[in-house]
This record gives structure tokens, sequence and C-alpha cells, in this order.
């Protein structure tokens, strides 16, 4: 008789500390007396798909997956176990690694999207029991007083719901070390790892970051010694500086680091250094973080449409011309064209400049809102698709937003937040 194996199938949450997943995998498996294997998929829809031409995942993407990916591996070497990682989709991978392997439960994180969910759903048909965790999220599915088909439509509603009611708080986060049954095992060959030449030659330059979650955690503890946090709500809008904002979005994207650990120090830091607003309002932004994953799975398809889950019309076409300006950052705004080209050259963008561009594309170049979020797609390190989808939708109004849609003034935006012109000089030479 072959041994069991629990998979752990590591989505994206390339950490080992406060990890549900890692945690439920290991505990299934020391109920069985079974052996975990964590496996990472590459998954070829990331890289061989296109959405309006555009490539799925770019190289700032790719880079700091990469980098993470290789930081957990080591991670988990260094307790006595490894990372599987295979170039295939994960039904595929699971299918071949079965000719060798007695796989009893894969643990995966719940899915956040449509592609995740169908992705479950075809490991599911190949005859394997899944389990799904809240890894990711701050609040257990189970915590929350609505289903998915009963979910606030608007982030104001549910935000007033789970700080009101008693009993919906991100669970303390719980350490890997701690557990019992993360063993020696069995261990599959070839270890597979592809990737792209050109991981390693992409650069984020403005902060300057790697994945993985001792990098993340030492950029969080920095931000917190500099006292950043007790500014935050003041600075995290303007378009200059490495501590304006926490920068964490990469990290916890690529699942390095827990929201649910980020709230937990916020409120050590509110009782050490008391409490104020900008404290506060980190926590009120990674509630809009988390309203994005649960309204992109209430949405489910409708998110990726035109008319959105509000299935209201919103004007704009698909011109090339009008889009490759934008793109490129050649627009008649200076404030858009810094930032576009911010992005391009780093895969990353300022919050108030990821609003400013997506205005400007919908309601001034009058361009179909799925380009935009197709193009941050191709384009950002932290790329998360509850987040960035659902800011899109927001923006054009065709998500969870009450006022039917966001338009800036670009030249007010850009008065108020880069007032010396600091940001514009150094993008636009
Ligand atoms: C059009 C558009 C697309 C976006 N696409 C993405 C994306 O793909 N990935 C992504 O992580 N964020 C996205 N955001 C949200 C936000 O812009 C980034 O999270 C933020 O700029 C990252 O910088 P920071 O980590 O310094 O954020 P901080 O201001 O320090 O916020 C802390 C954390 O809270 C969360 N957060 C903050 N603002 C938002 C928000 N508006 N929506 C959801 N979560 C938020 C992020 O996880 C962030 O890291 C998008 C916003 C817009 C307007």
């Amino acid at each position: 008789m072959r041994p069991e194996i629990v998979i752990w199938l590591v989505r994206d949450t390339c950490r080992v500390d406060d990890n549900p997943g890692l945690k439920r995998a290991t505990t299934l498996a020391f109920e069985r007396g079974a052996s975990v294997i964590p496996l990472a998929c590459l998954e070829p829809r990331r890289w061989s798909h296109q959405q309006f031409g555009m490539p799925r995942n770019g190289l700032h993407w790719a880079r700091f997956r990469s980098e993470s990916l290789r930081a957990l591996r080591s991670e988990l070497v260094a307790r006595g176990n490894g990372l599987w990682v295979s170039a295939d989709e994960p039904a595929s991978a699971l299918n071949r690694a079965r000719q060798s392997l007695n796989i009893v439960s894969v643990v995966c994180d719940r899915p956040v999207a449509t592609e995740e969910r169908l992705e479950n759903e075809r490991i599911e048909a190949e005859g394997y029991s899944v389990v799904v965790s809240d890894v990711d999220d701050l609040f257990r599915a189970e915590q929350l007083p609505f289903g998915l088909d009963e979910l606030p439509g608007t982030f104001s509603k549910f935000r007033k719901v789970v700080e009101k009611k008693p009993g919906i708080e991100p669970d303390t986060p719980s350490f890997t070390d701690a557990l019992t049954s993360f063993i020696n095992q069995p261990w599959p060959d070839p270890v597979e790892w592809t990737e792209t030449a050109d991981y390693a030659s992409s650069s984020w330059t403005e902060v300057r970051t790697s994945g993985g979650e001792s990098q993340a955690k030492t950029h969080w503890g920095s931000y917190l010694d500099a006292k950043a946090l007790s500014h935050y709500k003041h600075t995290r809008n303007a378009f200059c500086g490495p501590m304006q904002s926490s920068h964490l979005s990469a990290w916890l994207s690529h699942g390095c680091i827990s929201a649910r650990q980020i709230w937990s120090d916020t409120l050590e830091y509110e009782a050490r250094e008391g409490a104020n607003e900008s404290i506060y309002w980190l926590r009120f932004e990674l509630l809009w973080r988390e309203y994005f994953r649960w309204y992109s799975r209430a949405s489910d398809w409708t998110l990726f449409r035109h008319r959105g889950p509000n299935d209201r019309e919103p004007s704009g076409d698909q011109n090339k011309t009008r889009f490759e300006a934008w793109k490129t950052g050649h627009t008649s705004c200076d404030i858009v064209d810094a930032a576009m080209r911010e992005l391009n050259e780093t895969g990353w963008m300022r919050n108030r400049g990821r609003q400013l561009v997506a205005s400007h594309l919908i309601y001034e170049l009058n361009l179909d809102w799925r380009l935009g979020a197709s193009y941050f797609e191709s384009q950002l390190v932290d790329f998360d698709v509850a987040s960035n989808w659902g800011n899109w939708a927001y923006i054009a109004g065709v998500g969870p937003d009450p006022r039917g849609g966001r338009i800036f003034n670009l030249n007010d935006q850009a008065d108020r937040y880069d007032p010396d012109h600091s940001y514009r000089s150094r993008w636009l030479p």
C-alpha cells in the first residue's frame, strides 16, 4: 500500500506563517498518518493566454512570483519539507503526480474568481477531495452574517456590518513552527522549474522590493519602526516618497504576508503608540481589499463583462490609437503620462495614480474600461484579480459604487498631490 499524501496546493499564498491552508493540510495529514506535499503550479494560462491582445501576467509579476516561490521553497526545506513546482495547470499536475502518489486530499485557498473556481471544479471532477480554506481573507466565510448572494452591494454597507457585529474579527495570526506533523515524505521527481529568462531583468525601482516572506516581514517591520503608520492617512495619496503608503500590495497579492498579520500588528501598534485615524485607516483599506474579494466571488464571471456585475451599459470603445497613447504615457495629460510611465517601468503605481489614469481612460478617452483593467493585469507587480477588476468596475460605474462611477478632476488632483511637480518631473524628464 502506497503512503497517503495530502497535497497543499500553493495558489497565491507564498508563505509558511499564518497560513490556514498549510495548517489544514498538516492537520489532515497528521490525523490520517499521511504526509504533506506542497505543490505550486506555474499555470500556463497565466503565460499563454491573452486578453484584448495583451499578455495576462507580465514580467514584473512573474519576477516577484518567482522570487516568492523560491523563498517559500527555502522556508519549507528549512522545515524538512520542500516545494514541488510544476509547469502545468493544477489538475494536470495532480494527474501526473497520481501515477506515483496516493493522493487523498488537495487543500487550497478559497477561489477568489471564476478561473480559480473552475480549476477547483476540474480537480474535483478528476476524483480528488478538495478542501478549501480562507487563507488570504481577513474573515472566514462562516463568520460573515450573509451568504454570497446577500453580500452588501456597497463597501460602506459591508464595512458597517463587519465593524459593528460582534464576532466578526480576523483570527489571531498563527505560526507554523507550532505544527507537529510537517514531516519528511517520499519526494516525487522530477521537481520542475520553468521560468522565462527575463525574470531577473525586470526591476521595481521606486521602492525596491523582492518577493518572499522574510522580505515582506522586513519591509513591514521598517514601516512600523519608522512610525510611518502614524501619518498614513495624510500621506497615502501623495505621489512621491517610499513611506507615504505601506507598499505592501505586492507581498499581500502574492501571499507573502497575511492581511490578518498586518491587521493584528496595527492593533498592537495602536496599543503602543496610541490610537489615531491613520492607524485605523490602514485597516479601513484592508477592508476594501476584503470587500473586493467577496464581491469578486459573488459576481463571478459578470465582473469581467463590459456591463459589469451591475449589468449597466457603459460607454467606451476599443480605439487602438487612443489606447496606445494611454498605455505608453503619451496623452495630453501630464499626471496620467507620468503615472503610466512609472507603471511600465516599475510595475507599480500608487492608489491615487491608478484612480486618475482609470478615470482618464474611461471618461476622457472614452475607452472600454476592460482595456485598462487588462493592461493593469499585464503590468502590475501586485496584480490581484479581485482588487484590480473590482476597482476598475467601481470607477467605470458598473461595480459596487452607489454613485455610478468616479470621475476625477485631473488638474486639481495633480496640484493637490504633486504640488511641486516633482513626481511629474521624475517620470517626464
Ligand atoms: C484601478 C485600480 C486597480 C487596482 N489594482 C490593484 C491590484 O491589482 N492589486 C492590488 O493589490 N491593489 C490594486 N488596487 C488597489 C490599490 O491601488 C493598491 O492596493 C495600492 O495602491 C497599493 O499600494 P500600498 O500597498 O502602498 O497601499 P496602502 O495604501 O498602504 O494600503 C494597504 C493595503 O490595503 C489594500 N488596499 C489599499 N487600497 C485598496 C483599494 N482601493 N482596493 C483594494 N485594496 C486596497 C492593499 O492590499 C494595500 O497593499 C487598485 C486600485 C485601482 C484604483
